[in-house]
């Protein structure tokens, strides 16, 4: 299911402000909060306020706003005075996606080693 908001969905009632979150930007199209259990000093996620299942979803549908997301993490680590940062898209259970409701993480602020676990 894609499109407006979804009854059932966290980040769905993020955007309604149904469930408080840190919010640290808000544009017309995305918002981004700080992750309740971060993995690193600044662990933002960047969410389209539309929903769509995972970001390729979103990228077929709304390049426009997938775009967006990509745009706001720069900002995200602009502001947080990051020099480089991770952005990550779990997508699908096997990698570690929980929320269905796409989104982008936005991780700096300490050393991100690669390969990632
Ligand atoms: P993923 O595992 O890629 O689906 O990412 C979901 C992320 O949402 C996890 O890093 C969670 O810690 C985070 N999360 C879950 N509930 C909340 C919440 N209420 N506010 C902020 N972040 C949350
Ligand atoms: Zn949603």
């Amino acid at each position: 299911m894609a499109g407006e908001t979804q009854g059932d969905c966290l980040f769905c009632k993020i955007v309604e402000g149904h469930i408080p979150a840190t919010i640290v930007r808000e544009t017309e199209t995305t918002i981004a909060f700080r992750d309740i259990n971060p993995q690193a000093p600044t662990h933002v996620l960047v969410i389209p306020r539309v929903h769509y299942a995972n970001a390729a979803e979103l990228a077929a549908a709304e390049p426009t706003i997938a775009a967006d997301l990509l745009r706001e993490a720069q900002t995200v680590a602009d502001e947080d005075k990051l020099e480089s940062y991770r952005v990550v898209f779990n997508t699908g259970a096997g990698a570690g996606q929980t929320v269905f409701h796409a989104h982008a993480h936005v991780l700096g602020g300490r050393g991100l080693h690669w390969p990632p676990g």
